[in-house]
């Protein structure tokens, strides 16, 4: 069974904008996707509606198998963890501490438990040394850590990442590049977009290509890398 099962997705924004126009995929446990398409493919969208950020009234998504629906919604943001383009966005505590702690302590797990997962996010991170200061005032690269930190503390199944290396000096990037290869030899189920086709065939086991709001084509990166 599939980990994730989306038939006919479809998503207009409140603007009448059509971002989404019948995306159907089933995406298998610890298969790395690559997501590649010219913006305003329907990329984010996609992303925003699998992890229950938006909900389309038109479709069906399935986690292992349970359709997703208002009430259950919260499960899938669970474990469905995405790590957005701007990091500045998705910071909102005042310690790199906090700010990691934030979601496990609001699945309300025993203390010991959230401080357990933060140590480890932080460890497995390389960000101990900095757990006391303000998220807002460290790097470019440093931010990214701390928001990939926040999702590992959380134990997603599902991992997605907007465009990582889109704000990021090369330095940066290649050390993103780095983490994402650690993250690849785990379980986790990895979702990427990017522009990037030298790191989607060197890091993917599969490419998604939207074109206007759909998945026009799916395969290997040599499948798809090929036919271009
Ligand atoms: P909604 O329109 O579904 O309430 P948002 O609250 O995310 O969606 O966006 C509010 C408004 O911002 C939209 O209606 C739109 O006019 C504008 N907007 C934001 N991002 C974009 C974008 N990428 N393309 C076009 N319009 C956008
Ligand atoms: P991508 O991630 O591939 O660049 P998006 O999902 O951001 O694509 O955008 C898909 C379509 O939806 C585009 O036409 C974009 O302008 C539009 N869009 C994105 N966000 C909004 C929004 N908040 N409000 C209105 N339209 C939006």
């Amino acid at each position: 069974e599939p980990i994730l099962s989306i038939r006919d997705l479809y998503y207009v924004y409140g603007n009448g904008q059509a971002a989404l126009e019948g995306v159907s995929i089933d995406i298998n446990e610890g298969e790395k996707i690559a997501v590649i398409g010219s913006n305003g493919a329907g990329k984010s969208t996609f992303f925003l509606n699998v992890n229950g950020v938006l909900t389309s009234k038109s479709g069906e998504i399935r986690y292992r198998g349970t359709i997703i629906n208002k009430k259950n919604l919260k499960e899938l943001r669970k474990n469905i963890g995405i790590v957005f383009q701007d990091a500045d966005n998705q910071i909102i505590a005042s310690t790199v501490r906090a700010e990691v702690g934030f979601g496990p302590m609001n699945l309300k797990l025993p203390q010991e438990e959230v401080i357990r997962r933060v140590d480890e996010a932080l460890a497995y991170m390389n960000i101990l040394d900095f757990e006391d200061r303000p998220p807002h005032y460290l790097s470019g690269g440093e931010k990214k850590k701390v928001t990939i930190a926040d999702i590992i503390a959380m134990k997603s199944e599902i991992i997605i990442f907007d465009e990582p290396t889109a704000a990021l000096d090369p330095l940066n990037a290649e050390m993103l590049e780095e983490i994402l290869s650690k993250l690849s030899m785990e379980e986790k189920t990895i979702l990427i977009s990017t522009h990037d086709v030298d790191f989607a065939y060197r890091w993917a086991q599969r490419v998604l290509v939207f074109c206007q709001g759909k998945i026009i084509a799916d395969g290997t990166p040599l499948e798809i890398f090929q036919e271009e």
